[in-house]
């Protein structure tokens, strides 16, 4: 262990999957890191409980209330940690200057303000939180430009891309150094192997459970519509300053590659390992340098085999959606997101059916307003009038 100084880490939605996986490389390596903040939105128990363990500066609840409550706990307890409530706390936590890393793992577009002011701010973003670059790609690249704050991906395919790039093309630039395609990686998801049928009566449990990873909820219904790949095509397009058209889905069924980059001269380096989100956390938090993660080690000989094939468009139309969304550009992506949001809470809720979750967005895309995304406000506009679309679209279901 050399003598770097402590990095002080702001984990932003610390009570969910990559939250908890965070903590966990985290407090794998006390010499090098600090918790300053942890935050949540109204899991009141699981935060004292990561305040008890990790003694945080800060403890952030999005609901006020809930802040309230965890503030009289943490106090009885004795704690020093101080709580803060509402977004404005997680907005100072994401920027304070004693913070030198953030990682950015709220779901959905709740992420975008906080992610956004550590990005603003100059930090180190650890950026799990897809949707945020999605509403936001064009905002959210210009801050890290202007503050020089460094982005990293936590993105499973993103974090490999990144890794199988050549330094030069980290930041932009890809197309001059020799790259000629990326290689985004699919599991499949849960109903890979469905008929359209089975597809459509499918339900929220059978949505959530996924083949080879354990994610949150909304997630994990991205997955099983593909949609999750469509945000991280929106994705990829940013972090790597690409066209849609330089990036090729490939289903791979295992999750053991995850995203390759192709090469002029014939050659693609790909990025394996276990399915295990601690992996591309550990870079992150890591990089440049490489640190220990708990994640068991990749036998190739139990893998035996890695399998291949194109995504079927016809049973999972939310990839082409996004690809529609991408062409059209302006603020679509921040709408498609919106609506998607909208309709996989419904889907969850069992308000409306799984094949309704595509329905849903190609109406409100067709029909919402997609300015161009001029300031976080237009962003937020947009957002907020798509959402309203994609409710009444629900209700009338
Ligand atoms: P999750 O549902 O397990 O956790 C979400 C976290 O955000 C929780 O801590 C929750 O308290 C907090 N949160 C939710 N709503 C909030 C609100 N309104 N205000 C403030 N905080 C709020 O989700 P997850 O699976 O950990 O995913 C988090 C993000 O990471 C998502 O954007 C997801 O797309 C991305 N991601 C997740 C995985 C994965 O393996 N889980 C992989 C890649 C990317
Ligand atoms: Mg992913």
């Amino acid at each position: 262990m050399t003598d770097t100084p402590i990095k002080q880490v702001t984990v932003l939605g610390s009570t969910g999957s990559i939250g908890l996986s965070t903590l966990d490389v985290l407090a794998q390596h006390p010499q090098r890191f600090a918790v300053y903040a942890l935050t949540a939105n109204r899991s009141v128990d699981a935060l004292y409980q990561q305040c008890m363990t990790y003694q945080p500066v800060y403890a952030v609840m999005a609901c006020v209330d809930s802040a309230d409550q965890l503030q009289q706990r943490l106090a009885a307890a004795g704690s020093a940690t101080q709580v803060l409530g509402g977004p404005s706390g997680l907005e100072q936590v994401a920027s304070a200057d004693a913070v030198d890393a953030v990682m950015a793992a709220i779901v959905g577009a709740t992420g975008l303000a906080p992610t956004l002011a550590a990005a603003r701010a100059g930090k180190t973003v650890l950026l799990a939180n897809k949707e945020a670059l999605v509403m936001a790609g064009h905002l959210f690249m210009a801050a890290v430009a202007e503050s020089g704050a460094t982005l990293l991906p936590i993105d499973s395919e993103h974090n490999a891309i990144f890794q199988c790039l050549p330094p030069a093309a980290v930041g932009g630039g890809v197309g001059t150094t020799g790259v000629s395609k990326i290689l985004l990686t699919a599991s499949g998801g849960p109903f890979r192997d469905w008929t359209a049928a089975q597809i459509s009566a499918a339900t929220p449990e059978q949505a959530c459970a996924h083949p080879n990873w354990s994610m949150g909820r909304k997630i994990s219904v991205d997955s099983a519509t593909l949609m999750n790949k469509g945000l991280e095509l929106v994705e990829a397009c940013w972090l790597f300053d690409v066209s849609s058209d330089f990036v090729e889905v490939v289903v791979h069924p295992q999750s053991i590659i995850h995203s390759m980059v192709q090469y002029v001269d014939g050659s693609v380096l790909a990025q394996l390992g276990n399915p295990d989100m601690r992996t591309p956390i550990a870079h992150a938090l890591g990089w440049p340098e490489r640190i220990a993660s708990g994640v068991r080690e990749l036998d190739m000989i139990e893998i035996g085999r890695l399998d291949f094939e194109p995504p079927d468009v016809s049973r999972f139309p939310c990839l082409e959606l996004a690809r529609d969304a991408v062409r059209q550009g302006g603020t679509a992506m921040a709408v498609l997101n919106a609506a998607n949001e909208e309709a996989v809470a419904a889907f969850l809720d069992g308000r409306v059916g799984f094949m309704d979750i595509p329905r849903v967005i190609a109406s409100v895309l067709s029909r919402a307003d997609a300015p161009e995304p001029s300031s976080l406000d237009v962003v937020t506009q947009t957002d907020e009038q798509a959402r309203e679309l994609a409710r009444q679209t629900i209700a009338g279901r």
